[in-house]
């Protein structure tokens, strides 16, 4: 048995798999798929995933503590207004957590993607699925939560 020159895929007759040869019929590059292959939506998957959740605990947390000291001790004047910066400023951590959260889940099924499409190859990126699987699970809970929350502060904010 022989392998693609390409992608590695094991091959009968040829030194190019079939999907590779069609690739290259319709003028484009052929596939590499290695153990890297992938990566390059994996790692920022993850970072994304870890990073967004992250950001979104520090910003739900110093927001509740804020609402919690303003309705506790009844603060005036320019203490509202410093409250005010500050919690626009986590509020601004939540919209880019946030986006952080949903760019990982995207990637991470972008990566998974391509690791199944490397079914039959000799190296299968596992790094590849791991980190795009890290990405899709911290970004589905923290949409999740997002979700939560939000319903809870509407919910909060109407009675
Ligand atoms: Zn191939």
């Amino acid at each position: 048995m022989s392998f693609c020159m390409h992608c590695g895929r094991p091959v009968t007759d040829s030194c190019v798999c079939e999907e590779c040869s069609k690739r290259i019929e319709s003028g484009k590059k052929p596939i590499k798929r290695g153990r890297k292959y992938g990566l390059g939506f994996a790692v920022p998957s993850a970072v994304c995933g870890v990073g967004g959740a992250v950001m979104l605990c520090v910003s739900v947390v110093t927001m509740l503590v804020y609402i919690f000291v303003l309705t506790a001790n009844a603060v005036v004047g320019n203490d509202v207004e410093q409250f005010g910066g500050q919690l626009a400023g986590a509020v601004a951590c939540f919209i880019i957590g946030a986006v952080m959260c949903v760019a990982a889940v995207v990637l991470g099924i972008i990566s998974v993607r391509k690791f199944i499409s490397t079914r039959g190859c000799p190296a299968r990126p596992v790094a590849t699925v791991v980190l795009g699987v890290i990405g899709i699970v911290f970004g589905a809970i923290c949409i999740i939560l997002i979700g939560v929350f939000v319903v809870c502060a509407a919910a909060g904010g109407g009675s």
